[in-house]
Order: C-alpha cells, then structure tokens, then sequence
C-alpha cells in the first residue's frame, strides 16, 4: 500500500477512521492516531509539534501526580532562564561533548549579530549549577532539591516522531545536591521509582528498571539508571526516563562546595532526573488499537461519556434529567465526565469520536435503559458491554476504572513478557531480534566499549543480510541494529564460568539488549 492511496482528509474536516492498521504500517498507524484523536498537529518546523488540549491534558494530568510525588520527597519547584552562555554550557567538559551536536543556538537579535551567540537549554545543568555554587555553602544548605517543569531544544538528527522523539520537548528536570554519595544515590533510586511507578502505575506501561552501561550514560555524569519499555507494535524498546548520579564532575567545574561538620571544605555529590513528554508517545504506542487511541484511566483526559440515544420517543429534552442525574453521580465520584449532548450529531458519530480519543467508559442511555432505571456500559479495551443500575453506578464506574487500568497494565506486560527472551550465544542473537524481542545476555562488563560497538555493527550486518533487499527497517526508518538498554537491577542467575555471548570472556552480569528508538 503506497502513500498515495491514503485518503487525506480536506481542511477543516476530519476522516471517520484510521487509515492504517496496526500491524500493517505500524508508523502510519501511529500518525494517524495522534492526529484523529486530536492529539497532535504537525508544524511547519521539522520535529516541532502542536499538543492539542487532549494530549496537554494528559501532560497535565502528570504533573499533578508528579508534583504530589515529589512534594513527599522535599522536592521544590523553579524556573531558571532558557538561554545558556557558550562559557557555561562548555565548562563541563564531556558534557558539551554530549550534547553539542543538538544544542541550537541564536546568533542574531533583529538585523544585529549577538556579540557571543547563546545557546537554548538541552538541559539545565549548566544553568542551574553556577546558582547551586552561590547557594550552598554549609552542610546545613543540604540537600538541595528542585524540579522545573519545563521545555528543552536538542535539534535531533535521528527521524522525528511526535512524543517520542521531538525537537523541543517538555519535562521536568529534577536537579538535588547532597553531603554524601550514599545520600544521593538514594535519591536517583527514588526518582527512578517514581518513574517506573509513572509507567506502570500511570500509563499502564511496564518497564525494566536498570543501569546504563558507560557507554550509554548520560554526558559528564558518574552513572546513569534508566526505565525501559517495550513496544510490541514495532518490536522496538524506548528509554522511558533516566535518573542521574552526577557524582562530583558537575561540583568540581561549578564550584559546589560546603563546610561539612568539621569545619572542612568538600564538594557536593550531585543528581539529575527526567521525564518527558516522550512517555505520553509510548502509552499510545503500547495501548492503541485499530480504532484508535486506548486510554489507561488515569492518563485518560475523560474517564465517562454520555451518550444519549436519541429517538422520537426518547428526545433530548426527555433524556436530560436522567443524563445529568448519571453525570452528577459520575463527578461524585471524583470521575471526569461528560454528557455529551450535542444535538448536531448523532449517536453512532459519538460513539466512533469518543472510541477515536480513547475514552475508557462510554455510558449509552436508550429509552429502555430510562425505563429499567439503568444504562450501558461500553468499555473502550476490551468492547465488553454490561448494564448496569443507575441506583450506585458512579461507584461502580470507579471501581470499573480502577478494574481497566488493570487489566490494561496485565495485557501490555503480558506481551512484553512474551518478547523478553534469555540468549547466551551469538547464534541466537539476531534471530531474537528478528522475533521482536529484547534479549537479555551474558555480559562481560560495562569497561568492554568495544564489544558494544561490535554487537551493534554485527547485528546490523547480520539483520541486513537476513533480511535481503529491505535494508534498515521501512516501517520506522530506525536503525536494525541492537543497543544496550540497560543492565536491569533485577539479574538472573549467572552460572560461575558463563561467558559473555560476544566476547567470549567470562561473564559479569546480564544486559538487556533490543532494537530502539
Ligand atoms: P537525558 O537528559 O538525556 O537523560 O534525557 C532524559 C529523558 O528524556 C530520556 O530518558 C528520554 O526518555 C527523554 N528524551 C530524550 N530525548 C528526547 C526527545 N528528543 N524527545 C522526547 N524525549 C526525549
């Protein structure tokens, strides 16, 4: 199927329903989604998107669970400047490395060359550490912890995809300072688990928590914990947010240093953390169907809509008190909810609408329902339809919503599960890949660069000859080549004399590997 015969929508219009299947263009499928449902508009700047309210209400969603979070935690929210100095951003040495490929820069105000150009923030490190310098002074200014919500610009060279992989991209950024190593190691652990708990217990999406390798760590810092998830739509796994250990390279370059309690001079052991709008991508991908989007209820911007089944005996005007009465009882609740009475359209239009934007509950009201003192529950996973009493059904639905994110989470670790496979010799390797899993494997330590290297060429070369005239992947224009995704905390057993799968060296632990994004 060409591009061609897609059925492009005129302006202003929207098409009644996807144009792509899931399985068959997986890339399609998921523009189309993000459009229809409303979530996205493209823009004319490649990489730059348009979050329509029903996506920025789930960013908002977020924070509010987010902000609660880290509140417990002694965790402060700010605001620091967007523009970076060049003096700053390459004062840390390794991390301009990492990071100046991506930094966009403004060299010009008007007509007028900028006297020395400045950078947008990939990240706030080196804006926020020289304030962190003139804060701190005794070990009584410690910790320091902030969060900034915020957008940050890394001019990506890799294929844009909306979510996942923008040009400027909102998070948070959390930034903490600590007296002691162990101290902050703690921190990066809770961070990281509030994102695994944002994924599973949020987005329904389960994720591997783990140590990136050295070579996969973030730039300048001593290490790096990631949460990892699974697409099984594209076989492809997706770092989902990353919690920093800084360590001391950040405190030595910006000068971070404290009298401890006897009186002597140290520098502040330090971490970063953050989690993106990319997370938001990653739940449509893992929960959409061919309808459309499939929202977990918690993410979801709407839990409930009514709809009423409008006929000559059961009119607008007739159904309304019995609609209001339903959503009241919804909103009770604490559920968000809504009637939908819009008498421009009709019933099968909403129900088509609301499936499209992924509305977990759809309460239907036909006039035998207004007579039986109940109403239909169409439920958005799974198509399942019950009646239910009017009498008590704001409390049912809460329990129902609790019941879909469930089960939602169950099916999507079902399915990650069924792709997460043990291989311990080459041979096996791209063969698993090719099979869409994340394969863990024996192996020789994070010190080994070069064997890394060399898994992703080999694996490139190898998937390549297998797959013939193809070349890299068509559906998703992402590489075929395997990369570390992490070293998960939680290890398998590893038999005394295993040896790593590709260098033949004695094994020191396992490491997930897959295809990503
Ligand atoms: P970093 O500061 O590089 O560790 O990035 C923090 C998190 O941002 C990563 O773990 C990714 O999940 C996410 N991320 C990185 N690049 C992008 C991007 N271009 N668009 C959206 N999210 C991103």
């Amino acid at each position: 199927k060409s591009k061609n015969n897609k059925k492009t929508a005129e302006k202003g219009q929207t098409l009644l329903a996807l144009q792509w299947k899931k399985e068959e263009n997986f890339a399609m499928w998921y523009s189309d989604v993000i459009v229809l449902s409303e979530m996205i508009s493209y823009y004319d700047i490649s990489g730059c998107y348009i979050l329509r309210p029903w996506s920025y209400k789930m960013w908002d969603l977020f924070q509010v669970w987010f902000n609660g979070e880290i509140e417990q935690l002694d965790v402060e929210n700010t605001y620091f400047p967007l523009f970076v100095s060049q003096d700053r951003l390459e004062k840390e040495k390794d991390h301009v490395e990492g990071f100046a490929p991506e930094v966009a820069w403004v060299t010009k105000s008007g007509d007028g060359e900028l006297a020395k150009p400045i950078a947008v923030r990939p990240t706030s490190e080196t804006i926020m550490y020289p304030a962190f310098s003139d804060w701190i002074r005794s070990h009584r200014d410690l910790p320091l912890k902030v969060n900034q919500w915020s957008n940050v610009v890394r001019w990506e060279f890799k294929d844009p995809t909306p979510f996942l992989r923008s040009r400027e991209f909102l998070w948070q950024e959390g930034h903490t300072a600590h007296a002691t190593y162990e101290e902050s190691n703690v921190m990066v652990m809770q961070a990281l688990e509030l994102y695994r708990r944002a994924y599973e217990e949020v987005l329904a999406v389960p994720v591997v928590p783990g140590y990136k390798t050295e070579k996969e760590k973030f730039a300048g810092g001593h290490q790096t914990t990631t949460v990892e998830a699974y697409i099984a739509g594209s076989g492809r796994a997706i770092q989902g947010a990353t919690s920093h250990n800084l360590g001391q390279n950040f405190g030595k370059m910006f000068d971070i240093n404290f009298q401890d309690k006897n009186g002597e001079t140290q520098i502040a052991w330090q971490t970063s953390w953050g989690f993106t709008t990319r997370s938001i991508g990653v739940m449509v991908m893992v929960h959409g169907d061919d309808t459309g989007l499939v929202l977990p209820p918690r993410i979801a911007p709407l839990q409930a809509i009514i709809v009423p089944i409008i006929s000559k005996k059961m009119t607008y005007e007739v159904v309304k008190p019995y609609c209001e009465a339903i959503l009241a009882d919804l909103k009770a609740q604490g559920i968000r909810a809504k009637y939908d009475d819009r008498e421009m359209y009709n019933p099968g239009w909403k129900y088509n609408h609301w499936e499209q934007k992924g509305v977990p509950i759809r309460i239907e009201v036909g006039p035998r329902d207004m007579e039986n003192n109940q109403a239909r529950v169409v439920t958005r996973h799974n198509g399942e339809k019950e009646d239910f009493a009017v009498e008590g059904l704001g409390a049912a639905m809460k329990d129902k919503l609790d019941s879909i994110q469930q089960a939602m989470f169950e099916k999507a670790k079902k399915a990650r599960d069924e792709h997460l496979v043990q291989v311990t010799e080459w041979k096996d390797f791209v063969p698993s890949l090719e099979n869409n899993n994340l394969v863990l494997t024996p192996w020789c330590g994070g010190e080994h660069q070069d064997w890394e290297e060399w898994v992703k060429e080999k694996s490139r070369e190898e998937s390549l000859a297998a797959r013939g005239q193809d070349g890299e992947d068509a559906k998703t224009a992402t590489s075929v080549a395997a990369k570390t995704l992490c070293i998960p905390f939680k290890q398998p057993e590893l038999p005394e004399g295993t040896k790593c799968f590709a260098s033949g060296l004695p094994a020191t632990c396992w490491v997930l590997w897959g295809r990503s994004y």
